[in-house]
């Protein structure tokens, strides 16, 4: 994908605003990196071009949080409602942390370490979108 975009956290949280999940691929070395990087961290080139990632990958890590900072407890998070967060290995390679959900208060309780997920984009009209996954 061609876009001329700085490959900075500012335009990654863009590109999620308009439902893309980007990331930068060293062309050098292959290595796609999710958020992007500006300096390839394996070969230290800057010859990057951004890359939309599937959204699809599969669960390799998650925990949950009953004590949560003000701005999710703002969302309803706590202790009647954990926040579940997970590491998300994309099928392109890269692993992502991001929120769980499956539509209820115990995101975990359905949920199973090599699971199939699906991103979505969630907070978009707040401008500070974040990923989400589901079950695929
Ligand atoms: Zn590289």
């Amino acid at each position: 994908m061609s876009d001329d975009r700085a490959f900075t956290d500012q335009s990654y949280k863009a590109f999620l605003s308009e439902k893309q999940l980007m990331g930068t691929r060293c062309n050098d070395c292959e290595v796609l990196f999710v958020p992007p990087r500006g300096l390839c961290p394996t070969c230290h080139g800057d010859n990057l071009n951004w890359e939309q990632a599937s959204g699809q990958g599969r669960l390799v890590a998650m925990t949950q949080m009953a004590m949560v900072s003000p701005d999710l407890a703002a969302e309803g998070y706590g202790g009647g409602r954990p926040y579940c967060i997970g590491v998300v290995e994309l099928h392109e390679g890269p692993r992502v942390v991001a929120r769980l959900d499956q539509g209820k208060p115990d995101a975990r309780a359905d949920l199973e370490i090599g699971q199939d997920l699906q991103v979505e984009f969630e907070h978009l009209d707040r401008h500070k979108p974040r990923l989400v996954f589901r079950p695929a």
